[in-house]
């Protein structure tokens, strides 16, 4: 009881020591639930905006998710609360990412489809990303984009891309229609 009383007052000195220190990367990726092999050059973390499991909305202490839009942001809490009051628990599974990042997911789609022209209908390009700007949010589980994509209009989200269920941006006015969506293999 004491011994964890004492790692949770240490974990939320952590985080708060946190904000707005660029060496605290390395620190809170140390302190995340998931246990980290990976050394200065090792796969993204959670400083480019890898999330863990069940981030919500709420979770600013994430980069994936303090360097989202603001306005998106706020949305997306509006969206997840509603959404829990209709017994919906939602998750981001992507915020933020970093350029790095996303650099990494697309050489992963290279190699998985064979092309760069097919890889980017799936993985826009880093400087092309609405996740690295902060202005996508991908949500989970099915049933959550579900929801959103009957109600995010209520909060201005719309679903913006054919292919992604998943993905949604800030492309409305709160309770106006989401304009038509992009088919990425025609553009
Ligand atoms: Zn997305």
């Amino acid at each position: 009881m004491l011994i964890d009383h004492r790692t949770a007052v240490v974990a939320i000195v952590a985080a708060v020591t946190c904000l707005g220190l660029a060496s605290c990367t390395a620190a809170s990726a140390q302190d995340d639930a998931t246990p980290s092999t990976s050394g200065s050059s090792g796969p993204p973390r959670a400083a480019d905006g890898v999330l863990p499991d069940h981030t919500s909305a709420y979770d600013t202490d994430l980069p994936g998710i303090a360097k989202l839009d603001p306005t998106l942001r706020k949305a997306v809490q509006q969206a997840e609360t509603a959404m829990q009051d209709d017994g919906i628990t939602m998750q981001v599974t992507t915020g933020w990412r970093s350029k790095k990042y996303q650099e990494e997911l697309l050489d992963k789609a290279i190699r998985k489809y064979g092309s760069k022209k097919k890889a980017l209908e799936y993985v826009a390009e880093p400087d092309a990303s609405h996740h690295v700007t902060g202005h996508a949010v991908d949500i989970g589980p099915t049933n959550a984009d579900d929801w959103l994509s009957r109600h995010g209009n209520r909060y201005g989200l719309c679903q913006t891309l054919t292919n992604e269920i998943w993905h949604f941006e800030l492309v409305t006015k709160p309770g106006e229609d989401c304009p038509p969506m992009t088919d990425p293999a025609k553009s």
